[in-house]
């Protein structure tokens, strides 16, 4: 039996990217929660994510709630809605309430179009507080990032832009639907770098049809030349039941468990090997940047935009689709454009659905966040924060044991600890702590 099926890395398991997961959220949460959740946050900072659900064109292995642009009445359209709901936001959280990260996602936030994202900016400063410390982030696509859109991200002070690429090999792009050369990345870094863009991450997928370890290798390698101060390289989930669009991707084509495995393997080689700083499961960063100072001082958070450095919970997620963490719980907002335009124009929050957190979730979200970013919990001093005993976990340590034997977790007392060899199975430790998951019947991707 190979290692990935001796560990089970072939089980479907979620991501945590919160706990509980969107699988329990549930449609008995509504706008009415929603609102009672923000009018009851402390003082403090908030962050937002703006999600732009459109793109010029749609790739078929991306499972994001996206659709491809049809013109720009539509987008004016939306980013009206967007500057509606930040009204109602403000008007629950308090105006003026400083932002740690202003995060623009989708999508592709920059077809909203230099004007759109210029007024939309303006509207976020005249609601609530941005300085020098915000993060203001954008998921860009480098295909359609001319200068002149560059200039605009400067001139609204974005500080972090992201770079969609998943593969550089011409067989995977075209097999996925998306033809981006290498040369075409490279312009789109210049142009941030010549604004002052200076922190730049490269999304990379392994997993993806046709893709081999070769060419991983030279994706890698081809991304390590254009020196971005992050890397993020996610297991490709194959999840068509979910994402129609999936349906385009032959199952055939796709590299088998043990390969991606083997992916997973090479990657955090070759990026080591180049000077980056494993960042918990997936990503990557210069020893110098924010995110890998963060793990390195145990300030490393976990929210549905992936891993973080700034300590930006609650999360506030306006636009079609986008999902709040708050104290209370989570909301998420509706997907279909239909409803969530219903419900903004008549002035009304647009969630469909959402998850209530009572004391068992968060203290299991505790533990699965540590485990996820720094790989290492310890259990007694988790319940003591949340006035609980560490009896509480005895089951979970049970479920635990058959990985202790693997070698691929350790148990020292009320300390769990991964080590290295054993972090491509994360996902299936924290799996041992998550109280839905036996009975949620819900569909995940695969481990690694
Ligand atoms: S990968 Fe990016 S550009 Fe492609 S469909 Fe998804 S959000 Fe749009």
């Amino acid at each position: 039996m190979d290692e990935a099926t001796l560990l089970g890395l072939e089980r479907s398991v979620p991501r945590y990217t919160s706990y509980p997961t969107a699988a329990q959220f549930g449609t008995d949460i509504d706008g009415k929660a929603h609102r009672a959740w923000l009018t009851a946050l402390p003082d403090g900072d908030i962050s937002l994510y703006l999600h732009v659900p459109y793109c010029r064109a749609l790739c078929w292995y991306c499972a994001c709630h996206t659709a491809v642009t049809r013109g720009p009445e539509q987008i004016e359209a939306y980013g009206e809605r967007l500057a509606r709901e930040l009204r109602m936001v403000a008007r629950d959280v308090g105006v003026g309430r400083r932002l740690a990260a202003l995060q623009l996602g989708g999508g592709t936030p920059t077809e909203l179009g230099g004007d759109g994202l210029e007024r939309l900016v303006e509207r976020i400063a005249a609601h609530f507080t941005i300085d020098r410390d915000t993060e203001i982030s954008i998921e860009t696509d480098p295909r359609y990032l001319t200068p002149a859109r560059a200039a605009t991200l400067g001139a609204i002070g974005v500080n972090r832009a992201s770079l969609g690429v998943q593969d550089f090999s011409p067989a995977v792009q075209r097999a996925i639907n998306r033809w981006q050369p290498v040369e075409t990345t490279a312009r789109a870094m210049d142009a941030l770098r010549h604004v002052g863009i200076a922190r730049i991450n490269i999304d990379l997928v392994y997993g993806l049809p046709l893709q081999t370890l070769d060419m991983l290798t030279a994706t890698l390698e081809r991304t390590v030349a254009l020196a971005p101060s992050r890397i993020a390289v996610f297991g490709y989930a194959h999840v068509p039941w979910m994402a129609r669009r999936q349906r385009a991707i032959d199952a055939a084509t796709l590299p088998d468990m043990a390969t991606r495995q083997a992916m997973a393997r090479l990657t955090a080689r070759d990026l080591a090997a180049a000077g980056y700083v494993a960042v918990g499961i997936d990503h990557y960063a210069l020893p110098d940047d924010p995110l890998a100072i963060a793990a390195r001082e145990g300030r490393l958070r976990r929210t549905f935009q992936g891993y973080t450095d700034v300590a930006a919970v609650p999360q506030v997620g306006l636009g079609a689709s986008a999902i709040s963490q708050l104290p209370g719980g989570f909301t998420q907002n509706a997907a279909g454009m239909k409803q969530y335009a219903e419900a903004i124009n008549q002035g009304a929050y647009a969630t469909a659905r959402g998850c209530a957190l009572n004391d068992d979730d968060r203290l299991a979200a505790d533990v699965i966040e540590r485990l996820m970013c720094d790989f290492i919990v310890d259990l007694d001093a988790v319940a003591r924060r949340h006035g609980a005993p560490a009896t509480l976990f005895d089951d979970d340590l049970e479920r635990l044991r058959p990985y202790v034997e693997q070698g691929v977790v350790e148990i020292d007392g009320d300390v769990v600890r991964i080590p290295p060899a054993g972090r491509i199975a994360t996902r299936l430790i924290c799996a041992a702590f998550d109280h839905y998951l036996p009975t949620s019947g819900a569909r995940h991707s695969s481990a690694v």
